[in-house]
């Protein structure tokens, strides 16, 4: 099977005033049609980097393609145009963020928005685009969808106005969603019925999600499989089981003692100490070297080679061959 999203070594700088600044060093990942993808990290870690530059979101006098590849459908992206890319995105590709407020224009109705979409991509007469938003609006579970085409997006709770975001992503039916963050803003009870929702609607339409999030619990609701981002690059990735069941590099075990255990209510929670390096004086060796309980000599100086923990699951980390020569010795 093809994959629908293949990034190849895909290195991203950014031009700063402080200089070139490496954001996404070496990243690949895949996605195939119809599965539901995590990328998980902290703040800055590069995750929204990676999917903003699969949409080629990004600023475009502002970032440097250093190197890879991003194939969609086989086809690298990359030297597409402006023009050739605004026909692959909301038809072929989609993306909700964060922040449904700043994402809703405020002075347009639901509805207003809604059509916008629809029409600027199918082509559709004004009754048309209404009846599609209805549909959309109902398909994305908001209560009395009718009322809320004729209001703006202030006259909405945080969860309504996401669930609406959400429906303005998949009003041209998108073979693949990039969600970044899209709970963030919402309180836990919504935040469970707004991933429902995704989760409905990726099962009933067939499409691939891509989830974003600093919060491994949320990934682990949705995804199959998972990648774990550090300082701009990929450290560790493997289905949900090996991520939360056999971990293997020290950052993914550093997040999973950061997560609260219901049946351990006692257990004190450990978060990871240290700060994720500044971009701009990435340490030499490996990227988490500073933080990392169970770092060696090794690690200071070259970086870490990508391991095999187990089919499909890899990780970047020196721990394997210290191991293995540990083994070694008579
Ligand atoms: Fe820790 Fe070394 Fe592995 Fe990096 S390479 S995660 S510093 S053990
Ligand atoms: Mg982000």
């Amino acid at each position: 099977m093809q994959a629908l999203l293949d990034v190849r070594h895909l290195t991203i700088s950014f031009h700063t005033y402080r200089g070139l600044l490496e954001a996404v060093h070496d990243v690949s990942l895949t996605v195939n049609p119809g599965e539901t993808v995590g990328i998980v990290g902290e703040s800055g870690c590069g995750k929204s980097v990676t999917s903003q530059a699969a949409m080629k979101l990004l600023p475009a006098e502002a970032t440097e393609y250093t190197g890879g590849q991003i194939l969609w459908d086989g086809r690298d992206v990359i030297p597409l145009s402006e023009t050739q890319m605004n026909r692959l995105r909301g038809r072929d590709m989609a993306m909700i963020f964060q922040d449904p407020m700043t994402s809703l224009n405020p002075v347009l109705t639901i509805g207003n928005q809604l059509c916008e979409g629809i029409a600027l991509h199918q082509h559709l007469g004004r009754k048309a685009c209404e009846a599609k938003a209805l549909e959309l609006l109902r398909a994305v579970g908001l209560t009395s969808p009718e009322k809320r085409l004729h209001q703006y997006p202030h006259e909405l709770s945080g969860g309504m106005r996401q669930r609406c975001l959400i429906a303005m992503a998949l009003s041209c039916s998108p073979r693949l969603l990039f969600a970044d963050e899209p709970t963030t803003a919402l309180d836990v009870t919504t935040e469970a019925q707004v991933l429902d929702v995704l989760k409905r609607l990726q099962a009933e339409l067939g499409m691939a999600v891509v989830l974003i999030s600093h919060n491994l619990g949320v990934i682990a609701q949705m995804c199959r499989r998972i990648y774990v981002m550090y300082a701009g690059a990929i450290v560790e990735e493997g289905t949900a089981d090996d991520i939360f069941y056999r971990p293997a590099h020290p950052y993914t075990q550093g997040l999973l003692a950061s997560l609260p255990d219901p049946a351990q209510k006692d257990k004190a929670l450990t978060g990871i100490p240290g700060q994720a390096p500044d971009l701009f004086h990435m340490p030499e060796g490996c990227r988490f070297y500073p933080r990392c309980p169970q770092a060696m000599k090794a690690c200071m100086t070259a970086a870490p080679p990508r391991e095999e923990a187990g089919p499909g699951h890899h990780y970047t980390c020196w721990l394997a061959q210290a191991a293995a020569a540990k083994e070694a010795l008579p």
